[in-house]
């Protein structure tokens, strides 16, 4: 007998609500239906906005510890049920059991930074006396909340994106509006659990779900949203960004990131950590390496070994706990990332493993000799596929490096600092790491890019400096105090 399909609700203002229409979601491993969502409308924006007036006047007069209270009971909560928030990320996503593990820890460890933070919202003191005239007058800057945030978010991370952008925001006082991905819907859905668990006032949270072409475009463009917080495609965040008016918006967008390997480096460890970055969450990830130059005298022993570990990586079942590569996230993508290797081969690409596509699966896949101009070198091509090539010396691996619309992350791997800084320096990237792939993350740290890879930093401080403003108070006094 056919399971029963689980009819989700979303939550608005507190409430879990049904909708008139239904956005059907798929497990992209088998194409198993596996719940609906409702599909949003514009009056169920303009109610959750509604919702999100009084919620970030509650919001913003919760004491400090109370806010921290509540995130740490919404991390604690997940923590106890674990399970629930890895099977959930693991039916609804691309990604296999092990990523979906770790994604959890991140998301805990992402809220418990955020109640952290909450307590060092601080501004600075202003030394007015430095103007002549301007002796008699102390004063400093006070961080308040923003406001309402709306929170759009992609569906490759779908809980510990959603929480770089409700943690911060509860931390820093606001009301947040959370749009998930259609594909992804579930975890978001989870993750609000928590925070009912945890006792968070009601019309602080919502989570509507819905097409983003129908229901973004009131949400962004409401003069009472005064923070949009994306995470997405360039093209999507270009046109938030349009739509967005004269607000705050932060654009966590895409790359197609590089990742340099020198004659002096141990590429032992070079090849370890490339393979991971460019095949992990079957390549559906935005610091995933993309474009590999390894210089002249050891690319040829890179290339071998990278494409015999390459082959090595085992695609299958998201439960199987052998699984290192799972499906993509849908057949539409499998299928275009299909095309473009196809595209490149014809431009004169060699395929050194891989290229091909079952349904979802894509074959962890390795090109050499790919022109320059071929849409897979110049566009992210989020799926599981790496370019190597082969760079004469450091400045043309940073040369090549620098030749993108994209700057999100770099790696290089040297064991010479004086490289290193050059990198450092040349490299036009929101981040450089060193002896590492561009695959590096951690929740506390800035993260975000230049270029078409965005505005703004995420990384829980920096999304609540974003997320507050600054009021300067001044206050004259009778006579100075420096006197
Ligand atoms: P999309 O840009 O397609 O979608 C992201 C979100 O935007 C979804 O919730 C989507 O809703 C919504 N959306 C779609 N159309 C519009 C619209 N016209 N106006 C407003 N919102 C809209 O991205 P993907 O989900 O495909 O995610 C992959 C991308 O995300 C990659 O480019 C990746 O690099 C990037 N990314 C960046 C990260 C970073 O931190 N820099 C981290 C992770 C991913 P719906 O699903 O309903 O269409």
């Amino acid at each position: 007998m056919a399971k029963p399909i689980v009819q989700e609700r979303m939550l608005i203002g507190g409430e879990w609500i049904h909708g008139k229409k239904g956005i059907e979601v798929y497990d992209p491993g088998t194409g198993e239906l596996i719940a609906t969502v409702p599909s949003a409308t514009e009056e169920d924006v303009e109610f959750a906005i509604q919702k999100a007036k009084s919620g970030a006047q509650k919001s913003a007069s919760l004491p400090v510890h109370e806010r921290m209270a509540i995130l740490h009971k919404a991390a604690s909560y997940i923590e106890e049920n674990q399970d629930v928030y890895v099977k959930t990320i693991v039916l609804e996503s691309s990604k296999t059991i092990r990523e979906a593990r770790k994604e959890v820890i991140r998301c805990i460890e992402t809220l418990r930074l955020s109640a952290e933070e909450a307590r060092r919202i601080e501004g600075d003191t202003i030394p007015f006396s430095q103007m002549p005239g301007h002796e008699n007058r102390v004063g400093y800057v006070y961080r308040f909340p923003i406001g309402i945030v709306a929170a759009i978010t992609p569906f490759n991370d779908p809980l510990n994106l959603v929480a770089h952008k409700v943690g911060p925001a509860i931390a820093a006082g606001n009301a947040v509006i959370v749009k998930p991905a259609s594909l992804t819907p579930l975890s978001a859905l989870r993750f609000a659990e928590a925070f009912l668990y945890a006792g968070l006032p009601k019309d602080i949270l919502s989570v509507i779900t819905g097409h983003g072409s129908i229901i973004c475009e009131p949400l962004v463009e409401h003069d009472d949203v005064r923070f949009v917080s994306f995470t997405g495609g360039y093209e999507t965040g270009k046109e938030i960004t349009k739509k967005a008016g004269v607000k705050k918006t932060g654009m966590e967008l895409g790359s197609n990131s590089p990742t340099i390997i020198l004659k002096d480096a141990n590429v032992k460890e070079a090849i370890h950590s490339t393979v991971s970055g460019a095949f992990g969450v079957a390549g559906q990830n935005c610091i995933g390496v993309q474009r590999i130059y390894v210089e002249k005298s050891i690319y040829q022993t890179f290339l071998t070994t990278f494409v015999e570990e390459t082959k090595k990586l085992k695609v299958g079942h998201k439960n199987d706990e052998k699984t290192d590569i799972g499906p993509m996230i849908s057949e539409k993508e499998a299928k275009r990332v299909e095309k473009w290797i196809i595209e490149a081969k014809k431009q004169g690409a060699i395929v050194q493993c891989g290229g091909r596509r079952i349904g979802t699966f894509v074959e962890p896949t390795v090109l050499t000799n790919v022109p320059e101009q071929a849409t897979i070198a110049t566009q992210e091509v989020f799926g599981p596929v790496v370019l190597i090539q082969s760079i004469n010396s450091l400045e043309e691996g940073i040369e090549y490096s620098n030749k993108s619309g994209y700057g999100l992350q770099a790696g290089i791997f040297t064991e010479k600092l004086d490289t290193a800084f050059q990198a450092i320096h040349e490299l036009h990237f929101g981040g450089v790491m060193i002896n590492d792939s561009s695959d590096v993350r951690i929740d506390a740290m800035p993260f975000g890019g230049i270029k078409g890879s965005g505005l703004g930093r995420e990384g829980v401080k920096y999304q609540i400096e974003a997320m507050t403003e600054q009021k300067v108070v001044a206050f004259k006094l009778q006579r100075s105090p420096f006197l």
